[in-house]
């Protein structure tokens, strides 16, 4: 996950591949309250884990569930049957509506002393046509805050059942697939009759609910959209086992995805269009009628059981005109498809996207106008009109806490004008897809020339290291030590027998060709083998300068060191990654410090990992370390004719960082 301030993404050029898609938010969360209101146990598998399920998991956890938890598979002992907790207890939803909702609902239906709070924006979500259904059932609500939002209180019911329960329709269907949840806790010995008031929204998201809730024992009827009637004796009945589909929503991504960009023609068959795991055109969410429209708009789209392929059709796309109320959560993507169209496209039916998450009808116009785009609003529509190339302008999307929005923007660096886009708060993405961007690089590519690589060069214990990897993580970088790899060619080297001198050149040029290093955090490891503390020694460093001024095995760590080289952009440092390496790279820094500091730094940071060492020594060492570095004949050490200087010997590293990311910003205007 991108939990940095902003993400810039590169500009980029194509995308083909297979994507695996994390299960549904909506499925996920019903399947956990609905396995905590069965008697016995139930394996959920293929469980998303976001901040919604999150919360719900920590809310069941809280009402003396069991709840046992390892990867995506959750083993549920349910409530049917137990005691429900008669303390009072406080449960912090935070921006979750798929948990609020329904576990209200539950809540109020079977009693207790419970509060339910969350974020400022959960606050501003109403909630009081639900509230009004309760009340109306016996169920005892009180508002904490605002009338008709939450923070709520619940307290022990007087069911009235006899009648039927008017619940409003028209606002979120998320009420009454509430009451749908909730009721049958109260149906032992009556049946009970739900009745829809105005028309109802998200018809696809009742029919997921009613089809988990066959699953788990409880046959709803249903008369037209108008009636539902739960029967007599209903019981929970754990399925036993039971798996979640992938995200609907989230596939809308990757569907848009394989229609607005071009395939790979370098890798043939595979080259051609994206392939989605773990969700198909049978799929039970109503989401998945996103491929339809997609489909009008120009993707070529084809399917099979849990998978989908998508390709380019119609290039441009087809502007389209469309009552979204089906597919309002996917309809979003359709917003930045528009983009790419041939003429407007007008979305209507879409008022639930003013009480979503944000007003996202503002959202997508806001943002869509910063990067050129003509949009029309109206209280329930939206137009947006085709940015044509060499209208595009460099952006950064706001996006309000907005999964959606952050997703749906990301597209956005597909533009023929290949100016690349910033995506604000790209963590916001975890509510129900928290690697979508590793899921968008892992199949999206552009050429070397827009992955940004920052070089930082200088000479030992310059601070070079702790530079880099800081800057790497304020951007979400990828980060290259490729001092490490000097380090663990020598290691490995040695461990073969070999000298790091000149006569070895061959064999050690060898291993290092296909040296089986990773990187795990601050861990190095070789053939999986712990070697971070071997190679971090002083005498690992001198043995790296050794065979560092080696031309072969210079050469033989070349391809190694482009390899780093991925979306979203590089930190690399060295000695040579300005001049050699990636001399094409728009920023590079020549870091500097007085001897005496880099001995004086380097004394403290071996003592502080155990080492004994002397700070003349040290000094007497890293001098003469540097001056081989700078006296060798291949790639010598010295800073490339477009690197910025900095000597950071009076400067703190959190200045380093701020004048490095300044510079950064400067060049990425
Ligand atoms: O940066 P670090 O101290 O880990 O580097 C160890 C040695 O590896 C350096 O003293 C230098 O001789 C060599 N090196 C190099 N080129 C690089 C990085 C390191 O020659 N890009």
């Amino acid at each position: 996950m991108f939990s940095t301030a902003f993400l810039d993404l590169p500009a980029l050029q194509g995308a083909s591949g297979t994507v695996t898609l994390p299960g549904s938010k909506s499925i996920s969360n019903r399947v956990l309250l609905l396995s905590a209101l069965c008697q016995g146990t139930t394996v959920v598998h293929d469980l998303l884990d976001s901040d919604d399920t999150r919360v719900m998991l920590a809310a069941l956890r809280q009402l003396g569930c069991g709840v046992e938890v390892a990867g995506t598979t959750v083993t549920i002992t349910g409530l049917g049957g137990r005691a429900w907790p008669a303390e009072a207890i406080e449960f912090f939803m935070g921006n979750a509506g798929t948990a609020m909702r329904p576990l209200t609902a539950a809540l109020a239906v079977q009693g207790g002393d419970f509060t339910l709070k969350g974020v400022p924006r959960m606050h501003e979500r109403p909630i009081g046509d639900l509230v009004n259904a309760l009340r109306e059932l016996g169920c005892a609500i009180d508002y904490l805050g605002n009338a008709g939002y939450p923070p709520l209180r619940v307290r022990q019911p007087t069911l009235r059942l006899d009648k039927p329960i008017p619940v409003r329709g028209d606002v979120s269907s998320q009420f009454l697939t509430a009451l749908l949840m909730a009721l049958p806790l109260a149906a032992q010995d009556r049946a009970i009759t739900i009745e829809v008031v105005g028309e109802l929204i998200s018809k696809p998201y009742i029919e997921i609910t009613l089809n988990l809730l066959a699953r788990y024992g409880i046959a709803v009827e249903r008369q037209g959209w108008e009636r539902f009637v739960i029967p007599a004796g209903s019981r929970y009945q754990s399925p036993g086992t039971i798996h979640v589909e992938a995200d609907a929503s989230s596939a809308s991504y990757f569907i848009a995805l394989g229609a607005i960009a071009a395939g790979d023609p370098s890798k043939g068959a595979q080259g051609n269009g994206i392939r989605i795991q773990g969700v198909g055109a049978d799929s039970i969410q109503g989401d998945i009628r996103f491929m339809d429209a997609a489909a009008q708009m120009g993707a070529k789209i084809t399917s099979g059981p849990n998978w989908l392929e998508i390709q380019r059709g119609a290039w441009p796309l087809k502007g389209i005109t469309l009552d979204c109320n089906h597919i309002p959560d996917a309809a979003m993507t359709l917003a930045v498809m528009a983009l790419y169209a041939d003429g407007p496209t007008t979305l209507r039916n879409i008022a639930s996207w003013r009480v979503k998450e944000t007003d996202r009808i503002a959202a997508m116009a806001t943002e869509s106008r910063k990067l050129g785009a003509t949009v029309e609003e109206g209280p329930d529509w939206i137009t947006i009109h085709p940015l044509p190339a060499g209208q595009w302008q460099r952006a950064s999307i706001h996006t309000y806490d907005d999964h959606r929005v952050a997703m749906c923007f990301s597209l956005a660096a597909f533009n023929a004008d290949q100016v690349p886009v910033r995506i604000e708060d790209p963590k916001c993405v975890a509510k129900t897809f928290p690697d979508y961007f590793e899921a968008l690089f892992s199949v999206a590519h552009t050429s070397a020339q827009n992955i940004p690589v920052i070089c930082i060069d200088g000479p030992t214990a310059s601070g070079k290291g702790t530079l880099a990897s800081r800057v790497a993580a304020a951007l979400g970088y990828h980060y290259l030590d490729s001092g490490a790899l000097y380090r663990v060619t020598a290691h490995a080297a040695l461990q073969a027998g070999l000298t790091l001198e000149a006569a070895d050149e061959a064999k050690i040029a060898d291993l290092a060709r296909r040296l089986p290093v990773r990187f795990e955090g601050e861990q190095v490891l070789l053939d999986n083998v712990d070697v971070t503390d071997a190679i971090r020694s002083e005498q690992g460093g001198m043995n790296a300068s050794k065979v560092s001024v080696l031309p072969a095995v210079r050469e033989a760590l070349v391809d190694l060191q482009h390899s780093f080289q991925r979306l979203p952009g590089l930190l690399a440092d060295g000695r040579d990654m300005g001049t050699v390496i990636f001399p094409n790279a728009p920023l590079k820094v020549f870091l500097t410090a007085s001897a005496a500091q880099r001995a004086e730094r380097r004394h403290k940071q071996l003592i502080s990992k155990g080492f004994s060492a002397n700070i003349d020594s040290l000094r007497a060492d890293l001098e003469a370390r540097d001056a081989r570095d700078m006296s060798r004949s291949v790639s010598p050490l010295q800073p490339a004719q477009d690197a910025l200087q900095l000597d950071n010997s009076s400067l703190s590293i959190d200045a380093s960082v701020a004048q490095v990311l300044d510079w950064w910003q400067g060049k990425s205007r």
